[in-house]
């Protein structure tokens, strides 16, 4: 075989469909946030980036910045192993208490990526709950999918959101085995919440386990930032709440928060959180300043939800195709693979507007769009210039206006 051939053809694939990635190459700019510098063809621009999702701007809050400078100072860099083998340190510890008090829980435990996180807790609880039954939305993030594969476990998939087909699968399935209910709260790329309680209240009729993703929930909703649980009053409800400390809180990392006796167990057998050098810890020391921060400052989601609803607006009000969202996600409709790609070129390399382009696998084919993620430090003059300049990508390309 030849290997170099093979790669080179795989990507052909990729280019002649429209969806080869091409990564913007950024240099964030402390302080000056959406704001940013783009390396391109040899010369640098600075842009404003619209699709982060650094929801808050706490990864450059100088609460946050002054947490990880502190704890480098102390500690310096690396974590120096695994968690058993002398790398518990103290601010994981400290993160972890709290992580368990934002969601009001037993016990937190810290990965060293929300992908961890899940991949970890969903392949241990699979593989060793005796003959488990994983009954995951069909929207469910890869990194849940991987998890339950991983376990090899029986998998069911319930239709997005349907409870009542939810209950169908729950109920074709023996009383006696075991069963876990993989779900989300707010799904990133529609922008769409899940009925939580109401899943929940499926899940107990069937005495099954509820494990909740509110990777792109928590730091937003909820009056402390625990997410839609909190928000909707339900978080002592879900057996298994998982989140991550890169997108709101701005860092990095993952984690789970539930009993103690859950924890423990996947402490004591999760692979990927047994095998991994924990993570450094002024990353723990800065995740933990910023999940402070964001539980005391809940003008900060206000702010937030304030300047979603105000994008959502201007841009239908300029008859763009935004799709409907009860979210902070502002995602709008483009529909072909390449005119997403061009609409995302034109913006950056006319405007200086830095939005992805989200195509197939991410999203399915035919809804392929520009995904906007506004933050509290997205300002009306922000907004102006988008909207003034994505009107006349749109003219330009001939893109589909909203119906
Ligand atoms: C991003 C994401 C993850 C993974 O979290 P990371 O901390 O980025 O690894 C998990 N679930 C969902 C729904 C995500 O969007």
């Amino acid at each position: 075989m030849d290997y170099e051939q093979f790669f080179a053809g795989k990507i052909d694939e990729l280019e002649n469909e429209g969806r080869y990635r091409i990564f913007a190459d950024l240099e964030r700019q402390a302080g000056a946030f959406p704001s940013a510098l783009n390396y391109r063809d040899g010369v640098t621009r600075e842009i404003t980036v619209w699709c982060s999702n650094d929801y808050m701007g706490m990864g450059q809050h100088p609460e946050t910045l002054a947490a990880m400078h502190e704890a480098i100072n102390r500690c310096g860099a690396g974590a120096g192993g695994t968690r058993n083998i002398s790398g518990t340190n103290h601010y994981h510890v400290l993160l972890e208490q709290e992580l368990a008090d934002l969601h009001r829980k037993p016990a937190a435990l810290i990965f060293g990526s929300g992908y961890t996180a899940n991949m970890t807790a969903l392949s241990t609880f699979g593989a060793l709950l005796p003959g488990c039954v994983i009954v995951s939305d069909e929207n469910n993030h890869n990194s849940m999918i991987e998890g339950i594969r991983h376990s090899r476990a029986e998998k069911k998939i319930f239709k997005h959101n349907d409870v009542e087909d939810l209950d169908r699968f729950l109920s074709n399935v023996d009383p006696k085995l075991p069963k876990l209910v993989a779900f989300e709260s707010v799904y990133s790329m529609d922008g769409d919440i899940s009925p939580v309680s109401e899943i929940c209240d499926v899940a107990d009729k069937h005495n099954a386990m509820t494990f909740l993703d509110e990777v792109h929930a928590v730091g937003m909703y909820g009056a402390r930032g625990g997410g839609v649980a909190e928000r909707d009053g339900v978080a002592d409800r879900v057996t298994v709440i998982q989140g991550t400390l890169g997108k709101a809180f701005g860092v990095v990392g993952g984690y789970i928060v539930g009993s103690s006796a859950m924890c423990d167990f996947i402490r004591s057998y999760g692979a990927g959180f047994i095998f991994s050098t924990s993570m450094p810890p002024a990353v723990a020391a800065a995740a933990r300043a910023s999940v402070r921060y964001l539980k005391e400052h809940n003008e900060l989601r206000e702010r937030h939800q304030e300047r979603a609803a105000t994008l959502k607006r201007r841009l239908s009000e300029a008859g763009l195709p935004v799709m409907p969202s009860v979210s902070h996600v502002v995602p709008v409709l483009v529909g072909n693979p390449r005119l997403c790609k061009l609409a995302s070129d034109e913006l950056l390399f006319k405007h200086d507007i830095y939005v992805q382009p989200i195509n197939y696998p991410t999203v399915e084919r035919g809804t392929e769009r520009l995904r906007f993620t506004p933050t509290p430090l997205h300002t009306d003059a922000h907004m102006d210039h988008l909207i003034t300049s994505i009107t006349e990508v749109w003219d330009r390309l001939g893109l589909k206006a909203a119906a």
